[in-house]
């Protein structure tokens, strides 16, 4: 997402809206299912610029237990603010909020926090059933 200075007004936030496809934030391990949908609230005043954000997404999650693909949804808000000065025309946030997105990720996820994961000796998914092995 860029946000064009020269169409800000000086002290009055303004509202944008932007459907961004998940190949322009590259965003890595994470399988982003849809356009990343990001609502913008940018603020700027002289050589600040203060934006709220808000965005979501669908992902697919691979649970790191019993490697169970499922969907979720993303969401998160946050606020970016940047230092802005006469020269500058336009503000590129894509790398700003890609950033946001890894650190929303969770680093094991969970289908759910009561997931049994899989038997270490003959794989089977422990969530439907247990298996005869004796570990
Ligand atoms: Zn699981
Ligand atoms: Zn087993």
């Amino acid at each position: 997402m860029r946000i064009d200075l020269n169409q800000l007004p000086e002290a009055q936030a303004i509202e944008l809206r932007e459907l961004e496809q998940p190949v322009d934030l590259d965003v890595s391990g994470i399988k982003i299912l849809s356009a990343i949908e990001i609502k913008a609230e940018a603020l700027k005043m002289r050589d600040n610029l203060d934006v709220k954000i808000d965005l979501k997404a669908r992902a697919l999650m691979q649970c790191s237990r019993c490697l169970i693909d499922s969907e979720v949804i993303l969401q998160k808000d946050f606020r970016l603010d940047y230092t802005i000065s006469k020269q500058d025309s336009c503000v590129d946030l894509s790398e700003d909020i890609r950033q946001e997105i890894i650190l929303e990720y969770p680093v094991k996820p969970l289908c759910k926090p009561s997931c049994k994961g899989l038997c270490l000796k003959c794989g089977k998914n422990l969530n439907e059933g247990s298996c005869d092995c004796k570990i």
